[in-house]
């Protein structure tokens, strides 16, 4: 179920919007898998009915219009919960729609809910959600990834066409490639943030997720470009990806295939890597990102004294979850709240954070971490010299058991080994499905490209789609 097949049943009349988001409300509420925290019936048949009515009357906002589509759930939708999977916002309704949702609902799309993720986007599995694991689509005992997992899911399990999640380190990359869908990481600056609950600032993107790259181009289109309200975001207005995606034509193509990447690689990854790669154009040469092993460690002390210092501002007092025993001191309230308010991870993240910018170990863990950044990008400046786009698989394995990597944090922080280095750099990178291993469960092809290539990324992305 793509976007661009139901668009056109919506032109044609054999379906409306309304048949379409009630398909989807439906299969959101019938599900077992957990995609979603909150779905909006209510909220989204308005929508549809309006939509409708705007297509009958010759209105067409373009291709999103009357397409159900579903939003992570850190992305603040006005009137509507927002929780970012932690007990501290279990009942917080925003005051104001995230820029990237007013721009969906200007598009004509229609929201039906908000999806599953690990708290706060904390995580590579969905199973640090407070309010339970989102479970694979082809094995609900196995993880979708994350933390991106609701959307990947919603999207794979044909609830909904397309879906937006977020990722600071691979958190859209990682679950389209475990869950079979495209996910866009886009360069640093290019979507807006503004309403996007922060984790870690110099990292989080706002990403599309979608059944195939043309969906994904038309709902980056739609969500990309300058915000006066965030002011990271980049003045220069975006290239049409949509074109870019539908026309990429047969011109020769430089794609740098990392040593650094392929060590430890199974053989089976490896096949599927090059397989994936066997496009016509595709020129594969050997390129070198020397300061990779340096990417995991490094990202994870930038983003958790990031996540430190942004979740500051859960302090019981101003924002969600408060515990008031009587007699309380402030200090307690805001110690006790915090407590109670966020999971075991959370918690893990923030000591962390505070620990690495500490006055006495400053520049021992996040200026040392800052310096890594800075030699993991000039790697991919060196290489993006010689070719047009990196390619790597999206994640070394595919979906995972459930469980299987909890008790160990460091393995968990290990799937994200091949995402992370574009993050660092503030590079777009995508995610396209290259086939299924012997259980049926996807791999993901990511290509990655220079800041702000993301309409030359799209036009790769969909002839590696086209040659299989
Ligand atoms: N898995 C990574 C983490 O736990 C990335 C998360 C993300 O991109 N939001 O930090």
């Amino acid at each position: 179920m793509t976007a661009g097949a139901l668009a056109a049943d919506l032109r044609t009349g054999a379906a409306t919007s309304r048949d379409l988001t009630t398909r989807a409300l439906d299969a959101a509420e019938a599900s077992p898998l957990g995609a979603f925290l909150t779905v909006d019936r209510e909220g989204a048949l308005a929508a549809a009915d309006a939509a409708d009515a705007e297509l009958s009357d010759g209105r067409d906002r373009g291709p999103l219009h009357g397409l159900p589509i579903a939003v992570k759930d850190n992305l603040c939708t006005r009137g509507l919960r927002t929780t970012c999977a932690s007990r501290f916002l279990e009942g917080w309704v925003p005051p104001y729609d995230a820029t990237v949702v007013t721009r969906l609902r200007a598009a004509g799309a229609v929201i039906v809910g908000k999806t599953n993720m690990d708290e706060f986007a904390m995580g590579s599995s969905n199973e640090n959600s407070a309010f339970g694991p989102v479970r694979h689509p082809v094995d609900p005992e196995r993880v979708p990834g994350g933390s991106s997992g609701g959307s990947a899911v919603a999207v794979a399990a044909g609830i909904v066409p397309l879906a937006l999640g977020s990722d600071t380190g691979g958190s859209v990359r990682q679950p389209a490639s475990l869950c079979g869908v495209v996910g866009l990481r886009p360069t640093y600056g290019r979507v807006s943030r503004s309403g996007l609950i922060a984790f870690a600032s110099s990292l989080d993107q706002v990403g599309p997720v979608a059944a195939d790259v043309a969906g994904a181009a038309a709902l980056y289109d739609v969500v990309a470009g300058p915000d006066p309200l965030d002011s990271t975001c980049s003045d220069r207005p975006p290239a049409h990806a949509s074109t870019a995606a539908a026309t990429p034509g047969d011109a020769p193509v430089r794609v740098g295939l990392p040593a650094q990447y392929l060590e430890g690689l199974s053989g089976e990854a490896r096949g599927v890597l090059d397989a994936a790669l066997d496009v016509p154009g595709f020129e594969v040469v050997g390129v070198e990102l020397p300061h990779t092993e340096y990417a995991v460690a490094a990202y994870y002390v930038l983003a958790s004294a990031e996540a430190s210092s942004n979740l500051a501002r859960f302090d019981g007092i101003r924002y969600g979850r408060r515990v008031q025993r009587p007699g309380a001191t402030l200090e307690d309230v805001y110690v006790e709240s915090r407590t109670a308010g966020f999971g075991a991870e959370v918690q893990r993240r923030i000591m962390l954070g505070t620990f690495a910018l500490s006055a006495g170990y400053y520049d021992a863990y996040y200026g040392k971490a800052e310096r890594a950044r800075r030699a993991v990008t000039a790697d991919f400046e060196a290489a993006f010299a010689g070719v047009d786009v990196i390619a790597s698989l999206t994640s070394p394995t595919t979906a995972f058991p459930l469980g299987a990597r909890t008790a160990d944090p460091l393995a968990m922080y290990l799937s994200d080994v091949f995402t992370i280095p574009a993050s660092l750099a503030g590079l777009p990178s995508i995610s396209v499905p290259v086939g299924v291993d012997g259980d049926g469960l996807p791999w993901g092809l990511q290509l990655t490209a220079p800041a702000f290539a993301e309409a030359p990324l799209f036009a790769a992305a969909a002839r590696v789609e086209a040659a299989r």
